[in-house]
């Protein structure tokens, strides 16, 4: 059986005081769901967000990370860096940073390598542009992302790897791919890893969707076979909808 995963991506949102008012409106109702609650800051307020969860179940995520231990990389933040602050969960490879950043399946493979090599729990994203939906491309292009984030990543270490789901065409953008299309995707990407892996791993790894989540739609995603959670942006900036959306 796999737990629920309900993980917001608050982006670049909130500043200390904006964020210690978010999450003191959700760790309440975590602490009375079986569902895993993470909330993914930007790092500016990891520390204030991890003091004020402490002693609830949400659970303190990061949005990025660099694949190198230390050095001369001018902006950057190291996996150290994030346990030391009590981060448990990284999202990498998310499609805002493919397209405004220029991250490819290579960097993410890298930077989830460095993720489980600290025991930090990546949140790896994959998920096709509108172009290459409309170009049938959707499959091959997930199972490329998926392998290549994947490369070298252990049978063992999958079992603290979730992968989310994102149409990019869905994020931001209030168009949510139909559940049954996100679990028709889902399943693949669920095949995927059992060709590179096991019908094991394949049955315990988890899978989000992302992409226009909210409370309206989140039961019935969250219905489908092969969806274990979700990847909130927008929705997850409010306390009473995200609360909503985890209570689904
Ligand atoms: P929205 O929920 O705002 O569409 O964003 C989804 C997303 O990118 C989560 O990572």
């Amino acid at each position: 059986m796999r737990k629920p995963i309900i993980a917001g991506n608050w982006k670049m949102h909130k500043t200390i005081e904006e964020a210690i008012e978010l999450v003191k409106g959700i760790k309440e109702e975590a602490n009375k769901t079986d569902v895993e609650v993470v909330a993914c800051c930007p790092f500016t307020v990891l520390s204030e967000v991890k003091r004020t969860i402490t002693g609830s179940r949400v659970k303190l995520g990061a949005q990025n990370l660099h694949w190198e231990e230390e050095g001369a990389y001018t902006g950057e933040i190291s996996a150290t860096m994030l346990r030391n602050i009590g981060v448990e969960y990284v999202i990498i490879g998310h499609s805002e940073r493919r397209q405004y950043f220029h991250e490819t399946d290579d960097t993410v493979n890298k930077k989830v390598l460095k993720a489980i090599e600290k025991e930090l729990k990546p949140i790896m994203c994959v998920g096709e542009t509108l172009e290459e939906r409309e170009g049938d491309k959707t499959f091959e292009v997930v199972k490329t992302q998926t392998l290549g984030g994947l490369k070298d990543v252990s049978a063992a270490a999958m079992k603290d790897i979730v992968i989310a789901y994102e149409p990019v065409w869905a994020i931001g953008t209030g168009k949510t791919a139909s559940s049954e299309d996100a679990n028709k995707v889902i399943s693949y990407i669920r095949e995927v890893i059992k060709e590179k892996y096991d019908d094991t791993v394949s049955e315990m790894v988890r899978i989000q969707y992302g992409g226009s989540v909210k409370a309206a739609n989140a039961s019935e995603i969250m219905a489908e076979s092969d969806i274990d959670g979700a990847l909130v942006g927008g929705a997850s900036l409010d306390a009473g909808s995200f609360v909503e959306i985890f209570n689904f």
